[in-house]
C-alpha cells in the first residue's frame, strides 16, 4: 500500500500529516511512504528525520499512484484531480466550506475520510483529531492570554507587598476549554468556568475551577451543545455579565457543530470590562465568540485587548503534527484486516461515519444536503 504525504499549502498551516515515528509504524505494517519534499519543515521536522521514506517535489506525481493520501487541510483541486480513482484521502475537509472540492472528490470517486467526521465515541478516541488539536489550542489560549496581560496570573509575595492572583473566566468547557482551565490554574490564576452542558460542572471543578451556573441546560445531539433561544441567551447574559466584567482574562472556546460560533460576549459587556482585561477568542475559526472579535487579528477596544487567533494548533505545529499523525495512523490501521491486508470494512462504525465521499457519492447526509 502506497501512502503519499502532502506538504500543506494553505496560509498559516505549519502542520504535517506524518511524523517519523508514525512513518516507521506504517512501514512495519507493510506500507510504502512517499512524501512531498520539505513537508515537515514548517513543523521543524527536516526530510532527513524520516527514515525509509522517499521524497518527491511534485505533488501531482506523488499522489497519482498512491493508494492513500494523507494531509492536514484538504488538498488543492489540481492535486485531488491527479489522485487515482478509488484511492483514499484522509484530511480535515469541513465539507460546507469546500463544496467544489467535495464535488471533485465525489466525481473522481475518491474515498475520503474527513477527520472532523470521526465519531466522538469511546472506541474512536485515539482517532479523534478534533480533540487532540483542541487540547493543544486550549493550552495555548491560556499562554496567549498571559502574555497579552500587563499583569501576572499567580499570587506573588514580594518585599513591597503581595500581588493578588488574576481572575480568569473560561467560557465553553469542551476539550479546549478544559485544557485552558488546567493551564490557567497551573499558572496560578483563580479560574471560573462556564458551559451550557451541565456535565461540564464536575469536569471543571475537578481541575480547580469554580463553575458559573446560569441555570440554562442546552445539551444537544451527540454530547454537543445546541443553539440557545433568545430567552435563554438573556438569562445567561444576566448572570455572566458580572463574571465577565470582574475577569482579567476571558478565554472563549464555545462552538456548535456546523453552525457559526455563538456570540457569548456582547459589545456592551466588553465596554464594561476592567481596564487591561484580555479576551482570547479560541472560536475565531468559526467567526468568534465575542461581538468585537476580528478573526485573525488582535484588536484594542478602549483598554480591553481581544485576541482572536486562527488555526491555533498550527502554532504548536510540532506537537500538533505528532498527535494528528497518530490519530491518522489509528484510523489507517482500521483499514487493514487481521491478515494485514488493506480492506475497508464498511461495517465498522468509525469508518462508515467518517466517510465523506465514496464510489461517486457523498456519503455524509449533512454534507450531501448542503452541497447537492
Ligand atoms: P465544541 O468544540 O463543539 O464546543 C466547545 C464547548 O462549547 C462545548 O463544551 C459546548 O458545550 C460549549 N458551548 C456551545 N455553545 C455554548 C454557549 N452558548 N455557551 C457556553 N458554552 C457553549 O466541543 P468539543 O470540545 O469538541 O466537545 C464537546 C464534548 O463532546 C466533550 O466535552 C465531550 O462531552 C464530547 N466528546 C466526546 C468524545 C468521546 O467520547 N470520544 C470525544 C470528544 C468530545
Amino acid at each position: 500500500v502506497k501512502i503519499a504525504v502532502l506538504k500543506e499549502t494553505r496560509p498559516n498551516e505549519k502542520r504535517v500529516a506524518m511524523v517519523p515515528a508514525v512513518a516507521d509504524k506504517l512501514i512495519k505494517l507493510g506500507c510504502e511512504i512517499h512524501m512531498q519534499t520539505g513537508a515537515g519543515v514548517a513543523s521543524r521536522i527536516p526530510d532527513s528525520a524520516y527514515k525509509n521514506v522517499t521524497f518527491a517535489a511534485n505533488p501531482q506525481g506523488l499522489v497519482s499512484d498512491a493508494d492513500i493520501v494523507v494531509a492536514v487541510q484538504p488538498p488543492p483541486a489540481e492535486v485531488l484531480g491527479a489522485m487515482k480513482e478509488g484511492s483514499v484521502l484522509l484530511s480535515f475537509v469541513y465539507a460546507h466550506r469546500e463544496p467544489e472540492l467535495v464535488k471533485l472528490m465525489r466525481d473522481k470517486k475518491i474515498t475520503c475520510f474527513a477527520m472532523e467526521l470521526v465519531p466522538r465515541i469511546t472506541r474512536a478516541q485515539a482517532m479523534d483529531a478534533l480533540s487532540s488539536q483542541a487540547a493543544l489550542a486550549g493550552y495555548y489560549g491560556a499562554l496567549l492570554g498571559a502574555t497579552h496581560l500587563a499583569r501576572i496570573l499567580p499570587m506573588m509575595t514580594t518585599a513591597v507587598g503581595s500581588i493578588r492572583p488574576a481572575k480568569c473566566l473560561v467560557m465553553g468547557l469542551g476539550v479546549a476549554g478544559l485544557q485552558a482551565v488546567a493551564t490557567a490554574r497551573r499558572l496560578g490564576a483563580m479560574v471560573e468556568g462556564y458551559d451550557v452542558r451541565p456535565e461540564t460542572k464536575e469536569q471543571a471543578e475537578s481541575l480547580g475551577a469554580k463553575f458559573v451556573d446560569t441555570g440554562v441546560d442546552a445539551r444537544g445531539a451527540g454530547g454537543y451543545a445546541r443553539e440557545l433561544t433568545q430567552e435563554e441567551k438573556d438569562k445567561v447574559a444576566a448572570v455572566l455579565t458580572k463574571h465577565i466584567q470582574q475577569a482579567d482574562l476571558v478565554i472563549t472556546t464555545a462552538a456548535i457543530p456546523g453552525r457559526p460560533s455563538p456570540k457569548l460576549i456582547s459589545k456592551a459587556q466588553v465596554e464594561g470590562m476592567k481596564n487591561g482585561a484580555v479576551i482570547v477568542d479560541l472560536a475565531a475559526d468559526g467567526g468568534g465568540n465575542c461581538e468585537y472579535s476580528k478573526p485573525g487579528e488582535t484588536v484594542q477596544i478602549g483598554q480591553v485587548t481581544i485576541v482572536a487567533p486562527l488555526n491555533v494548533p498550527s502554532m504548536l505545529a510540532e506537537h500538533a503534527s505528532e498527535l494528528y499523525a497518530k490519530n491518522q495512523l489509528n484510523l489507517i490501521e482500521l483499514m487493514f484486516d487481521a491478515n494485514k491486508k488493506f480492506a475497508i470494512n464498511w461495517d465498522d462504525e468509525v469508518l462508515a461515519k467518517a466517510c465523506l465521499t465514496h464510489a461517486g457519492e457523498i456519503k455524509n447526509e449533512a454534507a450531501k444536503k448542503a452541497i447537492e
